[in-house]
């Protein structure tokens, strides 16, 4: 079929139904319609490059089901991109909507263009980082449009988002400067754009360059995440003057974005203590229009490194069910290593329970179902049936095997024995005897 529009937002706002968001709405149990309303005014974006042909489409919005993204890549440590490759598509099988291809090290293209090519999940990507790389010079020499052309160089290589640190200007170095921020900056691509405005002397190319990119992004139906360089990398600096200054920028490319019908999603903190993460949703959701928000964490406590997975998904769920749309996952290696394939699946599963448990709060279509066949399972001890709902059924099925119990295998599991609970009640209520010795 012809396509006769550029980007999705604009297919909405022409009122013109495109594949991706039938197969959206489908999948999200919405009509159509209300999914074009959500898409026109941009609280909802289906990232869909063009290029991206084995791609299935998913939706982002507050009102759709919470999605994952899992950060992989390869770099000067794992150079190997048949292994980097696999564990994208283990973490495809266990439920990522996204991949973000954060490679670093080499020849990047080939890889990227393998990933648009053989992965349907959605693709993004940061170009700062593979300026660099790309260009095999250092970061001072680089040029504005330098920074552009390899938007454009992912944009033709069928990448779906572009995370792009367009918030931070001339102004930002002097707020860092004399702020007193415990941990500065911590995006790594909001320290390359820094570092290069501190270098070169001249503006920040993604946001002088904004309306160049915009024309990229509406070319190949790309759309913008809106990087957070200032999110707080530490509880001390959260919702600080540097992060809201930043946001309010941010507020300001989102709405120049829609009037060229490019689709935004903005990205968010970082650090965040919990009584702080619901403020931060609802000035975020308020200073940007409801634009998809995407989060890193939150981390609500900075102490645990080994476990921050579990600080993340804590964070993740409260900020999910307070608007967040999009979580990006944290692995038990997050501060300390380059993920390996384990440290990649607690991540997922991690994220993945938050964003399932903000659904539920939000009353996501289909979320709550799935705990109530749990629910009917446990009740009945249909071990089989439990699997089947299972977050991880293969973590659960080994556990309960390595610990069966003595007796009636079958029926009860090894914590209580015949004092279960479950088969107590089971039996009194129809009437049995109950044998416990
Ligand atoms: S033995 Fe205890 S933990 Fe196991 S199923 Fe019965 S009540 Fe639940």
């Amino acid at each position: 079929m012809e396509r006769n529009y550029h980007t999705q937002m604009e297919a909405a706002r022409r009122g013109v139904v495109t594949p991706e968001m039938e197969i959206v709405a489908k999948k999200e149990r919405c009509g159509v319609e209300e999914l074009m309303g959500w898409m026109a005014e941009g609280t909802a974006v289906i990232p869909a490059n063009h290029g991206h042909r084995g791609l299935d489409p998913n939706g982002i919005g507050s009102m759709l089901k919470t999605k994952i993204n899992v950060n992989l890549g390869v770099s000067r440590d794992c150079t190997d991109y048949d292994v980097e490759m696999q564990k994208v598509m283990s973490a495809v099988a266990l439920g990522a909507e996204a991949i973000m291809d954060l490679s670093s090290h080499g020849d990047t293209r080939p890889f990227r263009r393998k990933l648009c090519g053989e992965c349907p999940a959605m693709i993004g990507t940061v170009p700062v980082y593979d300026a660099v790389i790309h260009y095999r010079r250092d970061l001072s020499t680089l040029s504005a449009q330098d920074f552009v052309d390899v938007v454009r160089l992912h944009a033709e290589d069928g990448v779906d988002f572009v995370t792009l640190h367009c918030g931070i200007t001339r102004k930002t170095i002097e707020q860092i400067r004399s702020c007193g921020r415990a941990m500065n900056i911590v995006s790594r691509g909001g320290s390359l754009v820094f570092a290069w405005m501190c270098m070169t002397g001249e503006e920040n190319p993604f946001y002088s360059h904004f309306d160049e990119i915009l024309d990229i992004c509406r070319e190949h139906d790309v759309t913008i995440s809106l990087g957070d360089a200032c999110r707080p990398g530490c509880l001390a600096d959260a919702t600080d003057v540097c992060q809201i200054e930043e946001l309010v920028r941010l507020g300001e490319l989102t709405r120049r974005a829609w009037d060229k019908d490019v689709q935004v999603m903005v990205e968010g903190p970082g650090h965040v203590p919990l009584d702080q993460i619901a403020a931060n949703m609802k000035v975020q959701q308020t200073i940007c229009r409801g634009a998809p928000f995407y989060v890193l964490g939150p981390l609500v406590t900075d102490i645990a490194p080994g476990y921050d997975h579990i600080t993340a998904a804590i964070g993740g769920a409260v900020a999910a069910a307070n608007g967040a749309a999009f979580l990006c996952y944290v692995t038990p290696a997050e501060h300390l290593a380059l993920p390996n394939v384990d440290d990649v699946k607690q991540g997922i599963i991690a994220s993945r329970i938050a964003a399932h448990a903000a659904d539920i709060a939000k009353g996501i279509p289909g979320a709550r179902e799935q705990d109530d066949r749990m629910a009917a399972a446990r009740r009945k001890l249909d071990w089989d049936a439990q699997w089947l709902e299972a977050v991880d059924p293969e973590t659960a099925k080994a556990i309960r095997a390595s610990r069966a119990p003595e007796d009636d295998h079958s029926e009860t599991c090894s914590m209580c024995g015949k004092f279960c609970a479950v088969r107590s009640m089971n039996k009194a209520l129809a009437g049995e005897y109950i044998d416990i010795l």
